[in-house]
Parts: structure tokens; sequence; C-alpha cells
């Protein structure tokens, strides 16, 4: 997106990519259709040290316009969730949409072509490559983050940045499933491929979807976005019966199965094997098995409220191995949130992931991706 922006502009662009193609993870992501942008993408979306740095660039390159040049190459999509847009067909022509964009902006690409080392003069920057030294007054990272190494993720971004005197914000793995241990692991393990809808809580975060037990923790959309929140030790919360009145719903089944054990009526609101364990495993000590019309209100009401307030242990995350993205990163304190140019090196830019913002789940990550890349391109 820099490149291409940059290109129309008349600048001359070299694209280094150290992969044998560039856009991988667009290839591999939304399952190989691509959720492109998200609809509603806003500043609230978005995680960073400082909430205000992404607003400018979002504002002036918008979902809209991200639109509007997709639909221009003829590339049908659809709404899946509300806001989060997805390629009909394959993220193969979002790949081929900007690489003919730069084509006919005369950028040049080149492939497979590591970058040993970066020096910096009065003449601008130096690339020394695996295909020789090249020169140029600006130099733009765009190294992504450190998730999915074996898709060409590396530190290098992060290492440029260092070496240009810019922090780098400490990195961890977001979007990510969250691992068990022990016997919280144990209860859930022989769970793995359950699925069911939760409002997930942490550290004042919540989002409504749906959670995957897996047979190492825990996954599906709820968890990986408040993954995002979530550091090891923090207290994480799960609505079981998000939008539910909990007692309600009991007292209703107690009149209605009066002779039914708690497990069997729970069957009715939640997966039947998960609510059997939840009883077992969490509510047994409190109230051994019994009919459901020996229990009283305080005691549905007990249940009740760890249905709504369920507490997840989870011990750490699957990591960058299966991370969509990488939090922290280059500290936005150093870049102007305008042009996403170094304050302290002139020609110096850090665009996408690499910099410390980072979206939900959802289209947010290509949004900033695009406005970022689109803000530099135009400064360039
Ligand atoms: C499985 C998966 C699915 C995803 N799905 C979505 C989705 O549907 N919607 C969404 O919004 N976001 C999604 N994301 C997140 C999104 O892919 C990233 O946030 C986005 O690609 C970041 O763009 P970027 O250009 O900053 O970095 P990247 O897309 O990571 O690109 C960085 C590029 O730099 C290259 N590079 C790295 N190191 C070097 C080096 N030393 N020398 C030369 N080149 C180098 C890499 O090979 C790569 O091509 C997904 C991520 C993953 C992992």
């Amino acid at each position: 997106m820099c490149a291409l922006t940059a290109g129309q502009r008349g600048k001359r662009v070299l694209v280094v990519e150290h992969a044998n193609r560039v856009g991988k993870k667009i290839l591999m992501s939304g399952g190989g259709r691509c959720n492109f942008t998200n609809l509603g993408a806003a500043p609230a979306n978005y995680l960073s040290a400082n909430p205000h740095f992404c607003k400018s660039a979002l504002a002036r390159y918008t979902p809209r316009d991200f639109i509007e040049l997709v639909e221009r190459h003829g590339i049908a999509y659809h709404e899946k969730e509300p806001g989060q847009l997805f390629c009909d067909v394959s993220s193969k022509l979002i790949v081929k949409m900007l690489l003919d964009e730069c084509a006919t902006a005369g950028v040049r690409i080149e492939t497979s072509c590591s970058i040993e080392r970066v020096g910096h003069g009065d003449a601008g920057f130096h690339l020394r490559t695996a295909r020789g030294t090249y020169s140029a007054p600006a130099l733009v990272v765009a190294c992504g983050g450190l998730s999915i190494p074996s898709m060409g993720a590396s530190g290098f971004g992060y290492a440029l940045a260092q070496q240009f005197g810019h922090a780098v914000l400490p990195t961890r793995a977001g979007l990510v499933p969250l691992t068990l241990t022990g016997k919280h692991q144990e209860r859930l393990a022989d769970l793995s491929g359950v699925a069911f809808p939760v409002t997930a809580r942490c550290n004042g975060a919540q989002f409504s979807n749906f959670m995957l037990l897996t047979h190492r923790g825990v996954s599906g959309p709820a968890i990986l976005q408040v993954s995002s929140y979530w550091q090891p030790g923090d207290d994480l919360r799960l609505d079981l019966l998000p939008g539910q009145d909990a007692l309600a719903s009991l007292q209703r089944l107690r009149a209605a199965r009066p002779a039914a054990e708690l497990r069997t009526v729970l069957g009715e609101l939640l997966p039947r094997r998960f609510a059997q364990r939840l009883c077992e495993a969490w509510l047994h000590a409190l109230h051994p098995a019994r009919p459901m019309r020996q229990f009283n209100d305080p005691q549905l009401r007990e249940v009740a409220a760890l249905l709504g307030d369920w507490p997840l242990v989870a011990s750490g995350t699957e990591g960058y191995r299966t991370a969509e993205v990488t939090l922290g990163g280059v500290d936005t304190d150093g870049l102007s949130s305008s042009t996403m140019q170094s304050r302290h090196i002139p020609g110096l830019y850090f665009i996408g992931e690499v910099v410390d913002v980072t979206g939900w789940l959802g289209g947010y990550n290509f949004q900033w991706a695009w406005a970022s890349g689109h803000a530099a391109g135009m400064a360039l």
C-alpha cells in the first residue's frame, strides 16, 4: 500500500522482500479469503501505549477507501459477521490487486532478497542485500511482527528500530489461543472440539462470540479477542450464558423439570458434555447431584453467579507459532502520527504491525496496515 501510493505520486520505489513472494499473510488470512477491512474500524478497536496515535492515519484512509480500490478491481466480497468484509473467492485477488497497482505505478519488487546491513549517512540509507547495495533518501520499515515465523516473520523491523535509536515496547503474541495446565487442562481436555457462545472479560475489555475448547486449552473468536488483553496471572472471566438471565433460566427449568438433575437441565443451556463437566468439576462440591426441585432460590442464585462469571485459569498462550498478531513494537512516541516518519531520523518510516498499534480480530489489522502505509506513502 505504501509502495503503490508513493509510486503513484511519482516516487521511485523498490520493495525488498526476503520471502519468495510478497503478501504471504494476506494469502493465508481469513481462511484464504482475507478479511481485508472492517466497516466499523475506529481507534477504539486498537491496542497501543498511545491510543491516540492511530487516529490520524485511520481517519485519512478509511475502510471505504480500500473498498473503493477492491471494487475498482472487480473483486467480489461479502460481509460475514457485522462489519467484517471478506473476498468471495480468494485472498490471492487482494495480493494481485496490490501487485497490479504497484506495477502500474512503476514499483520494483525484489523477492527472495535478504538484507544484510542497513547503513545511514548524509546521502540517505544504504541497504546491503543478497542482490547488491541500494541507496535511497527514504527507508520504510514494513517488516510486520513476530507471528507465524514460517510465513517470513522476523524481528528485523524491531532490530532496525533499535539500530536507529527508537524504543521498542515489549512484544507478545496477540489474537492467540490460550493454554491451560494441570487440573484446569485435565478437566476440559477431552472436550476438545466443543464450542459455544460466551462473553469473555479481562482487564476491562469484553468480547461476545464463540469459545472453542481445544486439547491444549481454549480458542475461538471470543478467546482470541480477549487474549490481546490478557497476560499470565490476569483474571479472566466468562459469562457462559451471554445475553441470558441465568437465574431466570434456572428457575424456569426447575419449574418445568423438577425431577431432573442440575447437570441434565444445564445441558439444555450449554453443550451437554460441558454442562456435565461443569457440574462434576466446579459445582459438585457446592451442590451435590440432586433433583432441581431441591434447589432453593439462593442456591440457584449461586449456580447462576458461577455461570455468569466463570473463572478461566489460563497458564499461557500458544505463542507466535499461531498468533495472528504481535502486540507491542516500535514505540509510537518516536513517530509522527500523520506520516509515520521517525521524529529523529528524517526519511525513516515505520508502518503496519511493526508499530505498537494492534487491532482486534475482524479486519482491523489490515485496515491499520493500509492506513499507515497510505500515510507514509503520501509523505515520502
Ligand atoms: C493466520 C493469520 C491470519 C490473519 N488474518 C487476518 C485477517 O483476516 N484480517 C486482518 O485484518 N488481519 C489478519 N491478520 C493480521 C495481518 O495479517 C497483519 O496484521 C498484517 O499482515 C500486517 O501487515 P504488515 O505489512 O505490517 O506485515 P506483514 O504482512 O507481516 O508483512 C511483512 C513483510 O515483511 C517481510 N519481512 C520480514 N522480515 C524481513 C526482512 N528481514 N527482510 C525483508 N523482508 C522481511 C515478510 O516476509 C513480510 O512479507 C492475520 C494474521 C495471521 C498470521
